[in-house]
């Protein structure tokens, strides 16, 4: 069973980012139809398939984003592992 609440900071949790890759990953799903975006590293990407897509489906204007970056815990003393 998980714990919640205060403990001792034994770890800091920091954006871990990846050599080469977007520092995050978007994409859009128009809660219409449910069609997505595809992930993408670039935000302007995604927003562009949404006018896009409601060019094409004028009745489509709502849309759920879904974004991830990559996180890192790393030792509250310094320690790197
Ligand atoms: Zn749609």
């Amino acid at each position: 069973m998980r714990r919640f609440g205060l403990h001792p900071a034994r770890w800091i949790m920091r954006p871990d980012p990846v050599r080469d890759a977007p520092e995050m990953i978007h994409e859009l799903v128009c809660t219409t139809c449910e069609v997505a975006s595809g992930a993408q590293g670039d935000f302007d990407a995604v927003r562009d398939w949404a006018f896009a897509h409601t060019d094409a489906n004028p009745t489509h204007l709502r849309y759920f984003e879904m974004a991830a970056r990559p996180w890192r815990l790393v030792p509250a003393d310094g320690d790197r592992r």
